[in-house]
């Protein structure tokens, strides 16, 4: 077996720490007593919903534009994303003065669209039956000498990832276990590489909703797989295969790939709102749901939960919760 190199270290987190000081909220850690009881376990819970643009993926996008040569800024960044990563990227790219180009799906909700342009990204409409946003996504850059930022497999991108587990880190001291939520393993990357760090000993779980568990399987199997598009209401974690620069480092730091499901994560919306006041989208609760059904034992420990995101469409919330009661 060949040993893959990694692409990034705690050192390129630190400076993704600097990079984003002032730019992206550290946002607050929460606990809740009635959490720990149920978990049997200290939980803190490090609350990304809070972050700019309502989801941690601002941190990546705004560290990877910050870092481009001033050439590639001057001709401006193109993502293809219908999710966080493009308002993440419309927002960041704004800031830093670059042009950007997001491509979406022509049926993606008309707020994601209207929020996206909003932020002044150009956005270019394709046909998901029958266009690759890929190949369009690739055509635009050639063309224009866009430089492509992926959602998750870029190095600056997992680098500013996590730096939410620093911060997690630097507020509450070392943890026995942290659990992340995972998609394409951008944030997990991240975050296992800073808690190594920052925590020695701590041990990693990602967490995925069962219905595409395309992480564990590969993380198991020690192969990457490709699914189908997953049906699940975690919307931010359909993605269908762990990166390339991704998957060596969770094969690395990870322990563990667990998986809750959807009908858990209906339950842990609700238990956000009801008990903690807070709104959290079904794939932000992958970890924290995880840690409220005992996936993994966790009795007497000290536990960092990232909640991802609260991008959740408002009239949506109460399918959900009635979902929670089934
Ligand atoms: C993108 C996203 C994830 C998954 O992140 P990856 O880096 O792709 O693993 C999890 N939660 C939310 C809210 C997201 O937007």
């Amino acid at each position: 077996m060949t040993v893959k190199p990694h692409c990034i270290t705690a050192a390129d987190i630190a400076k993704a720490a600097e990079i984003l000081q002032n730019h992206a909220i550290r946002t607050p850690v929460m606990t809740s007593r009635q959490a720990d009881e149920i978990a049997g376990a200290q939980l803190f819970f490090k609350c990304e919903n809070f972050q700019r643009i309502g989801a941690f993926k601002f941190r990546g996008a705004y560290n990877a534009i910050s870092q481009l040569a001033p050439a590639q800024r001057q001709a401006g960044v193109i993502a293809f994303s219908s999710g966080n990563h493009a308002q993440a990227m419309a927002l960041a790219a704004r800031e830093l003065g670059v042009n950007v180009t997001i491509v979406m799906p022509h049926d993606a909700p008309a707020a994601k669209l209207a929020a996206t342009r909003g932020y002044g990204a150009n956005v270019v409409i394709y046909q998901r039956q029958t266009e690759d946003r890929e190949a369009i996504t690739q055509r635009l850059a050639a063309e224009q000498g866009l430089t492509v930022i992926p959602p998750y497999d870029y190095p600056q991108v997992m680098a500013g990832q996590g730096t939410a587990a620093k911060e997690l880190i630097e507020e509450v001291g070392p943890l026995d276990i942290l659990l992340v939520c995972t998609g394409g393993g951008g944030l997990l990357s991240g975050c296992a590489i800073a808690a190594h760090h920052w925590s020695p000993g701590c041990r990693v779980f990602g967490v995925e909703p069962e219905a595409g568990n395309d992480v564990q399987q590969a993380f198991r199997s020690g192969e990457k797989v490709w699914i189908p598009v997953p049906k699940t209401i975690a919307d931010g974690a359909q993605t269908q295969q762990v990166g390339n620069l991704t998957f060596p480092i969770i094969q690395h730091y990870v322990e563990d790939i667990l998986t809750v499901t959807d009908q858990q994560l209906c339950q842990q919306m609700r238990f956000f709102m009801e008990r903690m006041k807070i709104v959290v989208e079904p794939t932000g609760c992958l970890a924290a749901a995880a840690a409220m059904n005992q996936v993994i034992d966790l009795r007497g420990k000290k536990v960092g939960v990232i909640v991802s995101g609260g991008n959740v469409d408002v009239d949506k919330i109460g399918q959900y919760l009635a979902m929670a009661q089934n």
